[in-house]
């Protein structure tokens, strides 16, 4: 979903503002979107990115993606953490 006002792809869901918007979203099938560009700001329906599912709202704004933690990753976390209680502070 593109900005209609400045063309702008940064688009995403916006959280209702108040208590009558939480009820309209509650009701309806429509949603705020705001576009973190321009503010722009506007009612539709609820789309669930279906030509990008796996993109973020997260990685378009940073734009960057982390990879994945491997088990690898988690047993040199482990090791480090074992190794910080065994010798604390010796040098
Ligand atoms: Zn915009």
């Amino acid at each position: 979903m593109k900005c209609p006002a400045c063309g702008s792809a940064r688009v995403f869901p916006s959280r209702p503002r108040n208590v009558l918007e939480r009820i309209r979203q509650m009701l309806t099938e429509k949603q705020p979107y705001r576009c973190h560009e321009c503010g722009w700001r506007k009612w539709e329906v609820v789309r669930v990115h279906p030509e990008s599912a796996d993109v973020h709202p997260e990685d378009l704004r940073t734009g960057r993606v982390s990879p994945p933690v491997s088990s690898t990753d988690l047993d040199l976390l482990d090791t480090a953490a074992l190794k910080a209680t065994r010798d604390p502070l010796v040098p």
